[in-house]
């Protein structure tokens, strides 16, 4: 591969100098990168649709000749537009464009073109607005036309014509020099393509089946490469001398009694397993799922206390101030009064007046303080313990591997915990945590309420208004949401506050009502939140700020207003605030969705409480590319194959990865070279962060 890596594509007949800048734009500098430069999409042009067989709405290829062109102003918009009439003998219909004056030199009356878009019906003839065109030229025809034909990225100042032709190019010069990255046995074994023969099927199908294998090799080979880094980087940190604590009886009966109830047989499990690994030399890489409220916290304060025991320190680390202020508190009160009360715990966040910051760096540096609780404030190149061996990571899901890697460094091979309230579904966990060992709390404790979740049309709110005056007569409390997808959108917050002062003028008069809002200054929102979970406050008006960590056993009604604005991870957390004590808990959405997806994720969350069945069901609805954003590491690292997609080819590759790095771990073998130096090349960060962390 080494060859076509170094090799410029300027080589390459027609790329001069100033085709060769456009295709940086591309990311295209080598031959290389124009092999792996993929279609985003294939357009089957042996069976185009006749024009007068057009579907109505649908996306489609047709061709035809222009027979006519010509350009006017809209009167009511202003734009340009301009237009053309295609005819293919047996049909017509008319391209549409806007503000695009330039097409006049494209579109020759006799030109043979092919248009992609979607079919209207406006006036009496069928018409695309916008579609994708491109001009059909003899010399070229056998890439563009009779095939399926591929679609690439494109950038400004080049078109589909012109990258096919010098793809098709590079493709027949250059096949004799690319070296197969994989060996013959794992393609045999697996019944893969040749690398020739994907390339070519990927860039021109012979047709749909070979498509497909081309791109069930490629994929292949991209999460096998993948996987073998991440191993990698697993059996690098497990090398390290990391802190053998020692975790004995007394100490867990005096952590026990810390708490007023038992763990479930969950939590038990889970702690054998933390225990486990802290007994061990080598470092603890562990990933800690569950549900909101099945109990993580108390789990995860297992292991930083037996830290603490082993005259160590001990760091848990939360995505937002909130949540690292919501630890910081909870776990401030389980030591007190408990057999740990000389425990050191503070609480490090950037809101920290600087003088406080300074000091409360040198203990950390001084080992005075024992459990620090904070954000990535912690992160801080000043931050420097005597002696870390125990990380905590809370929803890691925000901090990308990177930021996991940096934190261990602060202690010398620390045990990490990673945990995650946002269940994620296995195969996805795979990419994400693979070189993780999972721990899952699959049980909630016990006693808790039932959640009965209904979705009601908005007309039907004064019957819930009514419902809940009855629930506050039982002395129950009451949640209200509002949506507020984005803090500044005033007219949301407006909602909350308006129906806050309408309920204590109308429909909850002479009861006690309170609000708390994002835009609100700390304390007083801690005040609101002090009141309610004293009782003072029996009903809440809130908008979504709720959705993380508040627990009050007595709150048993929440009204969602406008549900549908919702996405259903937030849905389900926000849910996961009710049916916290034994009382049966009502969860009412109101909402009168209109979009299918909304009605999806509405129908999915009354359906269950299972947070996992939640989050497989939001991966379907959303679709791959927004289910966990862009920065997570593993999918986005990922060029090609699609983790999400191509969950059996996924799981192949794992397994070839560990058969591979089983048979010769340091991958030393002759035959395995190959491997890696791909991994070195394509995953450099992976390998040396490994030795940090
Ligand atoms: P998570 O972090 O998983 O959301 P927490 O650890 O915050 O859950 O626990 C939620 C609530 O349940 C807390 O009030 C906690 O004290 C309580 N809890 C945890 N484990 C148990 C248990 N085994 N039995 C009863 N209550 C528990
Ligand atoms: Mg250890």
């Amino acid at each position: 591969m080494s060859k076509l890596t170094q090799t410029s594509v300027q080589f390459l007949k027609g790329v001069g100098p100033a085709r060769k800048k456009i295709l940086e734009n591309l990311g295209v500098q080598s031959v290389e990168d124009l092999l792996y430069l993929f279609p985003r999409r294939y357009e089957d042009r042996s069976k185009m649709t006749l024009l007068s067989q057009v579907k109505i709405g649908e996306f489609q290829t047709v061709s035809g000749k222009v027979i006519a062109r010509g350009s006017r102003q809209s009167w009511f918009t202003r734009k340009h537009v301009y237009e053309t009439v295609i005819d293919d003998g047996t049909g017509r219909i008319f391209g549409v464009w806007f503000n695009q004056p330039y097409l006049d030199n494209y579109f020759q009356p006799g030109t043979e073109v092919v248009l992609y878009g979607q079919a209207a019906l406006y006036k009496n003839r069928i018409q695309m607005i916008s579609p994708e065109y491109e001009i059909i030229d003899k010399s070229d025809k056998s890439l563009s036309m009779g095939r399926i034909v591929p679609i690439y990225p494109l950038t400004k100042g080049i078109s589909q014509r012109y990258l096919r032709k010098i793809i098709h190019n590079c493709i027949a010069t250059y096949s004799s020099d690319l070296i197969d990255t994989l060996p013959v046995a794992t393609r045999n074994k697996h019944r893969l393509l040749n690398i020739n023969e994907s390339l070519e099927n990927i860039h021109f199908p012979e047709n749909q089946i070979k498509q497909e294998e081309a791109q069930r090799r490629i994929s292949f080979e991209e999460f096998l490469f993948f996987h073998l880094s991440i191993i990698k980087r697993r059996m690098n940190v497990l090398a390290q001398p990391g802190t053998q604590h020692v975790v004995d009886e007394k100490f867990r009966a005096k952590f026990k009694s810390c708490f007023p109830f038992s763990f479930t047989n969950a939590q038990k499990r889970v702690m054998e397993e933390i225990v486990g690994d802290m007994r061990k030399a080598s470092p603890m890489l562990r990933l800690l799922q569950g549900d909101v409220g099945c109990g993580k916290t108390v789990v995860a304060l297992m292991g930083c206390l037996a830290a603490i025991e082993n005259k160590k320190q001990s760091v848990f680390m939360a995505p937002t101030e909130i949540l690292a202020r919501q630890h910081f508190e909870n776990i401030k009160k389980i030591l007190e009064n408990s057999e740990f009360q000389n425990i050191h715990c503070s609480l490090l966040v950037g809101s920290l007046p600087e003088n406080e910051k300074i000091e409360l760096r040198k203990k950390i540096k001084t080992g005075t303080i024992d459990l620090l609780i904070g954000t990535h404030a912690l992160l801080s190149e000043d931050v420097r313990f005597k002696d870390l061996s125990y990380v905590v990571i809370d929803e890691q899901h925000k901090f990308g591997v990177r930021q996991r890697a940096f934190i261990s460094q602060k202690g010398l091979n620390p045990d990490v915990l990673v945990m995650t309230a946002t269940p994620i579904p296995r195969t996805l966990s795979l990419t994400l945590f693979g070189d993780l060992d999972v721990s899952t709390i699959d049980e909630l404790p016990p006693g808790r309420g039932k959640i009965g979740t209904k979705v009601l049309p908005l007309e039907k709110a004064p019957n819930v208004y009514a419902f809940i005056r009855d629930e506050v007569a039982k002395g129950r409390q009451v949640y209200i949401i509002y949506p507020l997808v984005d803090e500044s959108e005033a007219l949301d917050l407006k909602a909350a506050q308006t129906s806050f002062k309408h309920f204590e003028k109308n429909e909850f008069k002479g009861l006690k009502v309170g609000l708390v809002h994002g835009q609100m200054k700390r304390d007083d929102a801690d005040a609101v939140m002090q009141k309610f979970k004293k009782g003072e406050i029996q009903i809440l008006v809130a908008t979504s700020v709720l959705e993380v960590g508040v627990d009050v056993p007595n709150a048993t009604v929440m009204v969602i207003e406008h549900a549908e604005r919702f996405g259903l991870a937030q849905l389900h957390q926000l849910r996961g605030r009710i049916g916290r004590g034994s009382k049966e808990s009502f969860c009412f959405l109101l909402s009168d969705p209109v979009t299918p997806e909304a009605i999806a994720r509405l129908k999915a969350i009354v359906s269950t409480t299972d947070g996992f069945k939640i989050a497989e069901a939001d991966l379907m609805i959303r679709g791959p590319g927004q289910y966990f954003g862009r920065h997570q590491h593993g999918l986005n690292e990922l060029r090609f194959a699609n983790p999400l997609l191509q969950i059996d080819i996924l799981q192949l590759a794992r397994l070839e990865a560990e058969d591979l790095t089983q048979a010769d771990p340091e991958l030393n073998d002759p035959k395995n070279q190959n491997f890696k130096e791909i991994i070195q090349k394509r995953y450099p960060d992976y390998l040396t962060m490994a030795t940090a962390g």
